[in-house]
């Protein structure tokens, strides 16, 4: 059983990538395939799903749910999953699958793998990959429950919508009486994010949590000022702690940046941080853990304390400036 995330009564692009994951376990593990969409106005959605991936889609409608809550979001999904007992709920790795998804398997008991990227057979037992200790390892879990709720990170699994002569899906269409009680929605501020700065630049200084403080950023600035065209950029640590505005952050819940160069200062390398940088041509990475799964992503892995390291790269690129050309010794 496929959740759709819905917005504004579009089909989310994360839908494809949840079908492609149930045509995964479908080839492991025979069963059929459902999707359920939720809100305020999921009919056309509804259909379009259903046309796209030749699926049945249930469209559960109610007017309280124009904006996701999570506190009727779960209380109908719920009950949705209790009257199916499906074997595999599957929800999006996102701020609000991720929030749902663990509540949902609370209500039914059910067992609950959050973060999942990849699906493997393991001793005759369906297991379910997902990264541990800031993507330095992979786990792999299985279940024992009847139902497993799932949620799946963005962007692993391959879109493969349904070739154009398939027949659409039946949908099945309902209604949810149940009012949030305790919860209202209150509003929505805009961020005001450009992103543009990050997007159309051709190098880029990144900053991570090693960066310590954000009086250092001012170290990712100078240095970026010394490289033509640089821009600074950031994980959503630093975005998320005000020392780089969220126009800044890179990831799969920031831009998605494809520089001649990304200078990786103090950042881990996290699978989120990593699908926004994957389009970068050159790679240069500076940590002090020599297994930091950021050097995977790398062309040059240096190990080493950014404070100390990128006041020596800013004072070598001045000398070129400079035009001495001598060999520089960054020791
Ligand atoms: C739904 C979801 C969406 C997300 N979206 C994004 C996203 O869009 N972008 C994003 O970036 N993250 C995103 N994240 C967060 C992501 O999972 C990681 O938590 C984040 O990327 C880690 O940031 P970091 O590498 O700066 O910090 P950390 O993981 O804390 O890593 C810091 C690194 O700095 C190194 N270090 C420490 N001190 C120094 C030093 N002095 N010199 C050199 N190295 C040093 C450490 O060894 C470590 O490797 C998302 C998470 C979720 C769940």
């Amino acid at each position: 059983m496929v959740i759709a995330p819905c917005a504004n009564g579009r089909v989310h692009p994360e839908t494809d990538e949840l079908v492609a994951f149930g045509r995964r376990l479908q080839a492991l593990r025979a069963g059929a395939i459902g999707v359920c969409i939720v809100g305020g106005d999921v009919n056309v959605a509804a259909r379009e799903i259903a046309q796209r991936h030749s699926v049945p889609v249930t469209a559960i409608q109610a007017a309280g749910f124009s904006h996701y809550l999570s506190e009727p979001y779960v209380a109908v999904l719920t009950e949705e999953i209790e009257a199916v007992k499906p074997a595999f709920v599957c929800a999006p790795h996102t701020s609000q699958g991720w929030e749902w998804a663990p509540a949902v398997a609370a209500r039914i008991g059910a067992g609950c793998i959050c973060g999942v990227d990849g699906i493997t057979e393991c001793q005759g037992r369906l297991c379910f990959q997902k990264e541990l200790y800031g993507g330095k390892v992979k786990g792999l879990f299985s279940v024992s429950t009847t139902t497993t709720v799932i949620s799946v990170m963005p962007g692993i699994f391959t879109i493969k919508p349904a070739p154009p002569p398939c027949p659409p899906g039946p949908v099945t269409y309902k209604e949810a009486a149940w009012r949030p009680a305790q919860t209202r929605y209150v509003g929505t501020r805009q961020a005001g994010v450009d992103a543009s700065d990050i997007t159309a630049a051709p190098i880029i200084v990144a900053v991570g949590n090693g960066i310590g403080s954000p009086e250092n950023i001012a170290l990712a600035n100078r240095l970026a000022r010394r490289l033509p065209k640089a821009a600074v950029a950031g994980t959503r640590v630093v975005c998320d702690r005000g020392w780089l505005g969220y126009d800044r952050q890179v990831g799969i819940s920031g831009a998605s940046v494809a520089p001649a160069l990304y200078i990786a200062c103090g950042i881990s390398g996290a699978s989120q941080h990593v699908m926004g940088m994957r389009g970068a041509r050159f790679v240069i990475a500076i940590n002090t853990d020599p297994r930091a799964p950021i050097f995977n992503e790398a062309d040059i892995c240096i190990v080493e304390d950014i404070i100390r390291f990128i006041p020596l790269i800013e004072e070598a690129c001045g000398r070129l400036a400079e035009g001495t050309k001598e060999a520089i010794d960054v020791r």
